[in-house]
């Protein structure tokens, strides 16, 4: 690669570039790839019109950066290797259920928040997941930048492809910080979202697990 420009090394922060690059737009497209994660948000914090100096946010660039590779950690999780070796042959052949699995997640639009329970339920054809390995499976995937319809059809997805049971039905129920902080105030809407295959596409099957899911959850277990 011909790079002409020389960026000058190690600004505070990406004002910096900002400058240079205003000279060099013609020639190369810019690149933040030389700063560090924390460089970067110290220089988001400026861009809000607060003080990254300040002793309050001295330290929340590093903060920020690790908070975020832990809410974005699916990405270097594999939902098969996870399923692998916890997936036993059993003869059982009604409706396996795991319901109000907390979830947290980043909504892809706006990066804020979108959380709630999701319910899982699959009918086997010969092989069952390990139980605990299911609320894992919805860490994956909740885990990186999402659309709530996404994560819902690839909890399911990933349940089919592994035991390949008669069905699977995923339903969730979230609330999204950017309805509820943002101008629009619809604080208490909860969006749901589900995704039927197999069997679970059946009228009776369907209505079977969604009953599941409405009966009020017994905090006493
Ligand atoms: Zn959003």
């Amino acid at each position: 690669m011909a790079h002409a420009m020389v960026v000058t090394k190690s600004p505070k922060s990406v004002a910096g570039l900002h400058e240079a690059s205003t000279m060099l737009v013609e020639r190369e497209p810019v690149t933040l790839g030389e700063f560090s994660t924390q460089e970067l948000y110290r220089e988001l914090i400026a861009r809000m019109h607060e003080d990254p100096s300040r002793d309050g946010l001295l330290a929340t660039p590093g903060r920020v950066e690790k908070s975020m590779a832990f809410l974005t950690k699916g990405y270097t999780q594999n939902a098969t290797q996870i399923l692998r070796g916890a997936m036993f042959d059993v003869d059982y052949d009604e409706m396996v259920m795991v319901r109000d699995i907390e979830m947290f997640s980043l909504c892809e639009h706006h990066m804020l928040p979108f959380f709630g329970r999701v319910h899982v339920s699959y009918i086997p054809n010969g092989k069952v997941i390990g139980l605990s390995k299911i609320p894992r499976l919805v860490e994956v995937f909740a885990r990186r930048l999402q659309v709530q319809e996404r994560l819902t059809r690839q909890i399911a997805d990933a349940i089919q492809e592994a035991i390949e049971p008669r069905g699977v039905g995923v339903v969730i129920e979230a609330r999204h910080m950017c309805m509820m902080m943002r101008g629009i105030e619809k604080q208490q809407s909860t969006t749901v979202t589900s995704a039927m295959v197999g069997c679970f596409r059946e009228q009776q099957t369907r209505a079977e697990f969604l009953s599941l899911v409405r009966q009020p959850g017994n905090s006493n277990l």
